[in-house]
């Protein structure tokens, strides 16, 4: 049985916590360290530690993050000049929290996916 982290806190409202969008498979909030004008976090309801612990029956939930995310970029006003979907896996991936969540960052030009 995989530890709880304090995005299941988030989606039980069990801590105060702007909500900017919640349904039966997905919740998402603000980040609490903004990296760009607009960073949020779209989160599975069900705890599912890391892509590594992907299996079919998630697959509605995941498909809903990306809609999701379309949606917030949208009410967020940055669809046209875009953004980007991050998803950290595992320490070489930079994961922190291990109950996996698509970043959405966008608001302004986020240069290179990755440092060099
Ligand atoms: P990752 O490195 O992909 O695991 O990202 C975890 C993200 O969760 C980081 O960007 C943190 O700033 C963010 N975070 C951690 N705790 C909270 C919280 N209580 N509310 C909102 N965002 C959080």
């Amino acid at each position: 049985m995989a530890e709880e982290t304090i995005f299941s806190k988030i989606i039980r409202r069990e801590i105060a916590t702007e909500l900017l969008y919640q349904d039966e498979l997905v919740t998402a909030f603000r980040d609490i360290h903004p990296r760009a004008p607009t960073h949020i976090l779209i989160v599975p309801n069900v705890l599912i530690p890391t892509v590594n612990d992907v299996e079919p029956q998630h697959e509605a939930a995941l498909g809903r993050m990306f809609t999701v995310a379309r949606k917030l970029a949208a009410d967020a006003g940055i669809s046209e000049k875009g953004y980007r979907l991050i998803m950290n896996c595992n320490s070489h991936g930079g994961q922190e929290v291990y109950h996996i969540h698509m970043h959405l960052v966008g608001g302004q030009p986020l240069g290179p996916m990755l440092a060099r």
